[in-house]
């Protein structure tokens, strides 16, 4: 069982990977190419992490983070179960986490087709995880959830946009980038879908917190190499996929 559960891993890193090489090209399922030269991979050189036949490109390190790191967490997952949490479904949700943190890392983005899976997952893993009691409960705790955590970050999202575009005016620059994507609007929808009322509110404390450290070092970094520049936006899906994961999993 073991060694099933490192299997399963090594495949999840492969549709991670995948995933995560296609859908920011093509915003569709489709053959994986080669992020230089955009030649499509043979398969087996895909599968096998061999670099691109056409340009030599080695495969980026993200590829082999994925790949190891997955059959680790699957380990870990099916090694320490959850309670509420089947193996199956904790590696569904591995996947869909990573595949949005991976492209909103590599891409500043969270892509709709994303978006509208993760919802359709969202609003089936939250009413199955809430449904103990009462099927209504379940669904009523689910769609609070989703309506607070999308409403919530829709009003830090039009906060963001006012911040900026007043700060832009008073010193006559053009404003350029808002502190939120609105990528980040609808995951925190999505995980509230999840999660469910009132854990969403913590989910969004924690990645509000993590965000606004790491914001704080990065600016401080920026201050001390005399580099500042007030409009850098931080990638806050990340955060909220780590606070999500950890509510999920601990
Ligand atoms: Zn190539």
């Amino acid at each position: 069982m073991i060694i099933m559960s490192v299997l399963v891993g090594w495949l999840c890193g492969w549709v991670v990977n995948d995933l995560s090489d296609v859908l920011p090209a093509t915003r569709k399922l489709g053959h994986p190419a080669c992020q230089k030269c955009q030649t499509a991979f043979k398969w087996t050189n895909y599968l096998l992490m061999r670099r691109c036949a056409q340009c030599g490109a080695t495969r980026n390190m993200r590829t082999w983070a994925v790949q190891f790191l997955f059959p680790l967490a699957s380990l870990l997952i099916w090694v320490f179960p959850r309670p509420i949490l089947p193996y199956a479904l904790g590696m569904v949700l591995l996947v869909f986490f990573s595949v949005v943190a991976v492209i909103d890392l590599e891409h500043r983005v969270v892509l709709h087709p994303v978006s509208l899976f993760g919802a359709a997952l969202g609003l089936g893993v939250g009413i199955y995880l809430r449904s103990g009691n009462s099927i209504a409960s379940g669904i009523l705790s689910t769609l609070t959830g989703g309506v607070a955590g999308f409403g919530i970050m829709l009003a830090l999202y039009y906060l963001g946009v006012f911040y900026v575009r007043r700060t832009a005016k008073k010193k006559g620059l053009p404003p350029d980038e808002v502190a939120l994507g609105f990528g980040d609007v609808n995951l925190a929808g999505i995980l509230g879908l999840m999660l469910g009322w009132p854990a969403i509110s913590v989910c969004l404390f924690l990645a509000i917190l993590g965000g606004g450290i790491i914001s704080l070092l990065v600016i401080l970094g920026m201050l001390i190499a005399k580099k500042y520049h007030a409009f850098t936006a931080i990638p806050y899906a990340p955060f909220l996929l780590l606070a999500a994961l950890y509510l999920l999993f601990s």
